[in-house]
Protein backbone atom coordinates (compact mmCIF):
# COMPACT_ATOMS: atom_id res chain seq x y z
CA UNK A 1 0.00 0.00 0.00
CA UNK A 2 2.64 2.21 0.76
CA UNK A 3 4.61 1.15 -2.15
CA UNK A 4 1.67 1.91 -4.02
CA UNK A 5 0.81 5.79 -2.56
CA UNK A 6 4.38 6.62 -3.85
CA UNK A 7 3.81 5.48 -6.90
CA UNK A 8 0.45 7.46 -7.30
CA UNK A 9 2.36 10.59 -5.53
CA UNK A 10 5.31 10.68 -7.79
CA UNK A 11 3.19 10.23 -10.65
CA UNK A 12 0.85 13.06 -9.50
CA UNK A 13 3.81 15.15 -9.17
CA UNK A 14 5.72 13.98 -12.71
CA UNK A 15 2.40 15.53 -14.17
CA UNK A 16 2.20 18.41 -12.02
CA UNK A 17 5.61 19.45 -13.13
CA UNK A 18 4.60 18.74 -17.16
CA UNK A 19 1.92 21.24 -16.45
CA UNK A 20 3.23 23.72 -14.69
CA UNK A 21 6.28 23.35 -17.67
CA UNK A 22 3.52 24.40 -20.18
CA UNK A 23 1.10 26.92 -18.58
CA UNK A 24 3.87 29.58 -16.93
CA UNK A 25 7.48 29.60 -15.68
CA UNK A 26 6.80 29.58 -12.09
CA UNK A 27 9.17 27.25 -10.63
CA UNK A 28 7.46 23.90 -9.54
CA UNK A 29 6.43 23.89 -5.85
CA UNK A 30 8.46 21.16 -3.91
CA UNK A 31 6.27 18.95 -2.98
CA UNK A 32 6.27 17.00 0.34
CA UNK A 33 5.67 13.36 -0.47
CA UNK A 34 2.29 13.80 1.85
CA UNK A 35 -1.11 13.60 0.64
CA UNK A 36 -1.89 16.91 2.55
CA UNK A 37 0.74 18.77 1.18
CA UNK A 38 0.07 17.78 -2.02
CA UNK A 39 -3.47 18.65 -1.85
CA UNK A 40 -2.01 22.39 -0.53
CA UNK A 41 0.46 22.73 -3.28
CA UNK A 42 -2.02 21.98 -6.34
CA UNK A 43 -3.87 24.96 -6.17
CA UNK A 44 -1.09 27.40 -6.47
CA UNK A 45 -0.27 26.02 -9.63
CA UNK A 46 -1.31 27.64 -13.12
CA UNK A 47 -4.13 28.40 -14.56
CA UNK A 48 -3.75 25.87 -17.19
CA UNK A 49 -4.41 23.55 -14.30
CA UNK A 50 -7.90 24.24 -13.78
CA UNK A 51 -9.47 21.12 -15.44
CA UNK A 52 -6.12 19.02 -16.01
CA UNK A 53 -4.81 18.35 -12.38
CA UNK A 54 -6.55 15.15 -11.08
CA UNK A 55 -7.67 14.72 -8.07
CA UNK A 56 -6.15 12.28 -5.53
CA UNK A 57 -8.97 9.75 -6.71
CA UNK A 58 -8.78 10.42 -9.87
CA UNK A 59 -5.26 10.07 -10.25
CA UNK A 60 -4.87 6.76 -8.46
CA UNK A 61 -7.41 5.26 -10.93
CA UNK A 62 -5.38 6.57 -14.26
CA UNK A 63 -2.24 5.86 -12.66
CA UNK A 64 -3.11 2.42 -10.77
CA UNK A 65 -5.94 0.79 -12.83
CA UNK A 66 -5.89 -1.81 -10.06
CA UNK A 67 -8.91 -2.18 -7.70
CA UNK A 68 -7.09 0.64 -4.94
CA UNK A 69 -9.97 1.20 -2.52
CA UNK A 70 -7.56 0.99 0.37
CA UNK A 71 -5.08 2.85 -1.20
CA UNK A 72 -7.12 6.50 -1.55
CA UNK A 73 -9.30 8.04 0.79
CA UNK A 74 -13.19 7.80 -0.35
CA UNK A 75 -16.27 9.31 0.94
CA UNK A 76 -17.58 5.54 0.32
CA UNK A 77 -18.33 4.61 4.34
CA UNK A 78 -18.68 1.16 4.95
CA UNK A 79 -22.34 -0.16 6.31
CA UNK A 80 -20.52 -0.85 9.80
CA UNK A 81 -19.27 2.66 9.92
CA UNK A 82 -20.32 4.96 13.17
CA UNK A 83 -21.00 8.47 11.81
CA UNK A 84 -18.42 9.74 14.43
CA UNK A 85 -17.55 13.41 14.17
CA UNK A 86 -13.67 12.63 12.85
CA UNK A 87 -14.12 9.63 10.91
CA UNK A 88 -16.69 11.41 8.67
CA UNK A 89 -15.58 10.45 5.00
CA UNK A 90 -13.07 12.62 3.23
CA UNK A 91 -14.94 14.21 0.45
CA UNK A 92 -13.50 14.38 -2.87
CA UNK A 93 -11.47 17.41 -3.21
CA UNK A 94 -11.31 18.96 -6.42
CA UNK A 95 -8.22 21.17 -6.69
CA UNK A 96 -8.68 24.07 -8.63
CA UNK A 97 -7.22 28.04 -9.55
CA UNK A 98 -9.24 29.72 -6.72
CA UNK A 99 -10.61 32.78 -7.41
CA UNK A 100 -11.07 33.07 -3.26
CA UNK A 101 -9.47 30.33 -1.20
CA UNK A 102 -13.50 29.93 -0.15
CA UNK A 103 -14.65 25.80 -0.85
CA UNK A 104 -18.13 25.29 -2.16
CA UNK A 105 -19.84 21.75 -1.01
CA UNK A 106 -21.98 20.00 -2.97
CA UNK A 107 -23.60 17.29 -2.21
CA UNK A 108 -25.80 15.46 -4.52
CA UNK A 109 -28.84 14.53 -2.83
CA UNK A 110 -29.58 10.66 -1.99
CA UNK A 111 -27.50 7.43 -2.47
CA UNK A 112 -28.22 3.69 -4.12
CA UNK A 113 -29.35 2.26 -1.16
CA UNK A 114 -30.94 4.39 1.19
CA UNK A 115 -30.14 3.66 5.61
CA UNK A 116 -33.36 3.59 7.59
CA UNK A 117 -31.85 3.33 10.84
CA UNK A 118 -32.38 6.76 12.87
CA UNK A 119 -30.88 9.36 13.56
CA UNK A 120 -31.23 13.05 15.25
CA UNK A 121 -32.94 15.82 13.56
CA UNK A 122 -30.82 18.49 14.86
CA UNK A 123 -28.82 19.60 18.07
CA UNK A 124 -32.04 20.98 19.38
CA UNK A 125 -34.75 18.15 19.15
CA UNK A 126 -34.61 14.56 20.14
CA UNK A 127 -37.02 14.17 16.96
CA UNK A 128 -35.44 10.93 14.57
CA UNK A 129 -35.74 10.49 11.26
CA UNK A 130 -34.20 8.24 8.75
CA UNK A 131 -30.30 8.40 8.10
CA UNK A 132 -30.76 9.00 4.55
CA UNK A 133 -33.45 7.39 1.57
CA UNK A 134 -33.05 6.84 -2.09
CA UNK A 135 -35.36 9.22 -2.59
CA UNK A 136 -38.38 9.61 -5.25
CA UNK A 137 -38.62 8.21 -8.63
CA UNK A 138 -39.14 9.71 -12.33
CA UNK A 139 -42.91 8.78 -13.22
CA UNK A 140 -41.56 8.74 -17.11
CA UNK A 141 -38.58 8.96 -17.02
CA UNK A 142 -38.20 5.87 -14.26
CA UNK A 143 -35.04 7.57 -13.44
CA UNK A 144 -34.26 7.34 -9.39
CA UNK A 145 -33.91 10.72 -7.91
CA UNK A 146 -30.02 9.82 -6.71
CA UNK A 147 -29.01 9.19 -10.18
CA UNK A 148 -30.56 12.58 -11.50
CA UNK A 149 -28.99 14.45 -8.25
CA UNK A 150 -25.67 13.07 -9.25
CA UNK A 151 -25.88 14.25 -12.82
CA UNK A 152 -27.06 17.68 -12.45
CA UNK A 153 -24.47 17.70 -9.57
CA UNK A 154 -21.43 16.84 -11.83
CA UNK A 155 -22.64 18.88 -14.19
CA UNK A 156 -22.36 21.91 -11.61
CA UNK A 157 -19.16 20.58 -10.38
CA UNK A 158 -18.06 21.11 -13.80
CA UNK A 159 -18.93 24.96 -14.12
CA UNK A 160 -17.33 26.04 -10.68
CA UNK A 161 -14.11 24.42 -11.32
CA UNK A 162 -14.15 26.03 -14.63
CA UNK A 163 -14.97 29.78 -13.15
CA UNK A 164 -12.57 29.37 -10.62
CA UNK A 165 -14.07 28.14 -7.71
CA UNK A 166 -12.75 25.25 -5.24
CA UNK A 167 -15.41 22.66 -5.13
CA UNK A 168 -15.47 19.25 -2.97
CA UNK A 169 -18.48 16.84 -3.04
CA UNK A 170 -19.83 14.73 -0.54
CA UNK A 171 -20.45 11.82 -3.05
CA UNK A 172 -19.64 11.30 -6.79
CA UNK A 173 -20.65 7.57 -6.76
CA UNK A 174 -23.97 6.60 -5.63
CA UNK A 175 -22.84 3.50 -3.81
CA UNK A 176 -21.80 5.11 -0.35
CA UNK A 177 -23.45 5.35 2.73
CA UNK A 178 -23.63 8.82 4.04
CA UNK A 179 -26.07 10.28 6.60
CA UNK A 180 -27.50 13.41 6.07
CA UNK A 181 -25.67 14.62 9.32
CA UNK A 182 -22.28 12.63 7.86
CA UNK A 183 -23.00 14.87 5.02
CA UNK A 184 -23.33 17.93 7.04
CA UNK A 185 -20.25 17.16 9.06
CA UNK A 186 -18.18 16.81 6.48
CA UNK A 187 -18.84 20.40 5.11
CA UNK A 188 -18.65 21.68 9.16
CA UNK A 189 -15.15 19.66 8.94
CA UNK A 190 -14.13 20.82 5.86
CA UNK A 191 -14.87 24.87 6.64
CA UNK A 192 -17.06 24.77 3.50
CA UNK A 193 -17.98 28.71 2.69
CA UNK A 194 -21.30 27.58 1.14
CA UNK A 195 -23.05 24.02 1.00
CA UNK A 196 -25.04 23.48 -2.01
CA UNK A 197 -27.63 20.23 -1.78
CA UNK A 198 -29.02 18.98 -5.14
CA UNK A 199 -32.80 17.34 -4.98
CA UNK A 200 -35.79 16.74 -6.45
CA UNK A 201 -39.34 16.75 -5.63
CA UNK A 202 -42.27 14.34 -5.85
CA UNK A 203 -45.42 15.07 -5.16
CA UNK A 204 -48.96 13.72 -4.77
CA UNK A 205 -51.00 15.49 -7.57
CA UNK A 206 -49.17 15.04 -11.22
CA UNK A 207 -49.56 18.59 -11.82
CA UNK A 208 -47.00 20.42 -9.67
CA UNK A 209 -43.72 21.30 -10.98
CA UNK A 210 -41.04 23.87 -10.59
CA UNK A 211 -37.88 24.40 -8.94
CA UNK A 212 -37.56 25.64 -5.40
CA UNK A 213 -34.69 26.83 -2.82
CA UNK A 214 -35.15 25.61 0.55
CA UNK A 215 -33.02 27.03 3.62
CA UNK A 216 -32.65 26.11 7.46
CA UNK A 217 -35.35 28.31 9.50
CA UNK A 218 -34.05 30.25 12.10
CA UNK A 219 -36.55 28.71 14.69
CA UNK A 220 -33.82 26.03 15.18
CA UNK A 221 -31.42 27.61 17.75
CA UNK A 222 -28.55 25.70 16.59
CA UNK A 223 -28.91 27.37 12.66
CA UNK A 224 -29.37 30.52 13.99
CA UNK A 225 -26.02 32.02 13.41
CA UNK A 226 -26.22 30.47 9.76
CA UNK A 227 -29.72 31.55 8.48
CA UNK A 228 -29.17 34.76 7.65
CA UNK A 229 -26.54 34.00 4.90
CA UNK A 230 -28.33 30.58 3.84
CA UNK A 231 -31.58 32.82 3.58
CA UNK A 232 -29.24 34.95 1.32
CA UNK A 233 -27.44 32.09 -0.78
CA UNK A 234 -30.98 30.81 -1.65
CA UNK A 235 -31.93 33.98 -2.77
CA UNK A 236 -29.00 34.03 -4.91
CA UNK A 237 -29.61 30.63 -6.41
CA UNK A 238 -33.14 30.97 -7.11
CA UNK A 239 -32.79 33.94 -9.13
CA UNK A 240 -29.86 32.13 -10.64
CA UNK A 241 -32.15 29.57 -11.63
CA UNK A 242 -35.03 32.15 -13.26
CA UNK A 243 -32.64 33.74 -15.40
CA UNK A 244 -30.56 30.75 -16.46
CA UNK A 245 -34.29 29.00 -17.44
CA UNK A 246 -36.47 31.90 -18.22
CA UNK A 247 -38.80 30.23 -15.33
CA UNK A 248 -40.08 31.54 -11.67
CA UNK A 249 -40.29 28.68 -10.08
CA UNK A 250 -41.93 27.92 -6.64
CA UNK A 251 -39.89 30.53 -4.33
CA UNK A 252 -37.79 29.65 -1.37
CA UNK A 253 -39.19 28.14 1.63
CA UNK A 254 -37.77 27.69 5.20
CA UNK A 255 -37.62 24.63 6.70
CA UNK A 256 -36.72 23.25 10.22
CA UNK A 257 -37.23 19.84 9.68
CA UNK A 258 -34.33 18.95 7.66
CA UNK A 259 -31.14 16.96 9.48
CA UNK A 260 -28.64 18.36 6.65
CA UNK A 261 -29.72 21.73 7.61
CA UNK A 262 -29.77 21.61 11.62
CA UNK A 263 -26.57 19.97 12.15
CA UNK A 264 -24.82 22.40 9.49
CA UNK A 265 -22.51 25.27 11.11
CA UNK A 266 -21.83 26.65 7.85
CA UNK A 267 -24.30 28.20 5.42
CA UNK A 268 -25.95 25.78 3.79
CA UNK A 269 -29.53 25.95 0.77
CA UNK A 270 -30.59 22.89 -0.86
CA UNK A 271 -31.98 23.37 -4.75
CA UNK A 272 -34.99 21.07 -5.26
CA UNK A 273 -34.53 21.05 -8.96
CA UNK A 274 -37.98 20.39 -9.95
CA UNK A 275 -40.67 17.54 -9.87
CA UNK A 276 -39.80 14.10 -10.50
CA UNK A 277 -44.01 13.15 -10.63
CA UNK A 278 -44.86 15.62 -13.16
CA UNK A 279 -44.29 13.91 -16.86
CA UNK A 280 -43.05 16.80 -18.40
CA UNK A 281 -40.93 18.51 -15.83
CA UNK A 282 -39.65 14.49 -14.88
CA UNK A 283 -38.03 14.43 -18.95
CA UNK A 284 -36.85 18.19 -18.77
CA UNK A 285 -34.53 17.14 -16.18
CA UNK A 286 -33.02 14.31 -17.69
CA UNK A 287 -32.36 16.64 -20.97
CA UNK A 288 -28.67 17.55 -20.72
CA UNK A 289 -29.27 20.77 -22.50
CA UNK A 290 -31.52 21.58 -19.70
CA UNK A 291 -29.35 20.38 -17.07
CA UNK A 292 -26.55 22.76 -18.29
CA UNK A 293 -28.55 25.47 -18.09
CA UNK A 294 -29.84 24.94 -14.24
CA UNK A 295 -26.00 24.67 -13.76
CA UNK A 296 -25.40 27.48 -15.02
CA UNK A 297 -28.00 29.47 -12.74
CA UNK A 298 -26.71 28.02 -9.58
CA UNK A 299 -23.21 28.06 -10.29
CA UNK A 300 -23.63 31.61 -11.14
CA UNK A 301 -25.93 31.77 -7.60
CA UNK A 302 -23.04 30.45 -5.87
CA UNK A 303 -20.70 32.79 -7.56
CA UNK A 304 -22.35 35.81 -6.23
CA UNK A 305 -22.93 34.27 -2.64
CA UNK A 306 -19.06 33.51 -2.12
CA UNK A 307 -17.80 36.48 -3.92
CA UNK A 308 -19.66 38.33 -1.36
CA UNK A 309 -18.47 37.24 1.38
ZN1 LIG B 1 -34.45 14.40 -2.33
Amino acid sequence: MFDKRKLILAAVITLVGVLAGCGNNQPVPVVVPTAEALQSALPQATATQTTAVPSEVQAATTVAPAPAQTAVPTPVATPEAKPTPTKTPAPTTLPSVPKSNKLVMIDPGHQRVGNNAPEQVGPDTRETKAKVSSGTVGVRTKKPEYVLNLEVSLLLKDELVRRGINVAMTRETHDVDISNKQRADMANEAGAALVVRIHADGDASASTKGFSVLYPSAAQPAVKPIAAESKQAAGFLLAGMQQATGSKGRGLSARDDLSGFNWSKVPVALVEIGFMTNPEEDELMSEVAYQQKLAVGIADGIEQFVNGK
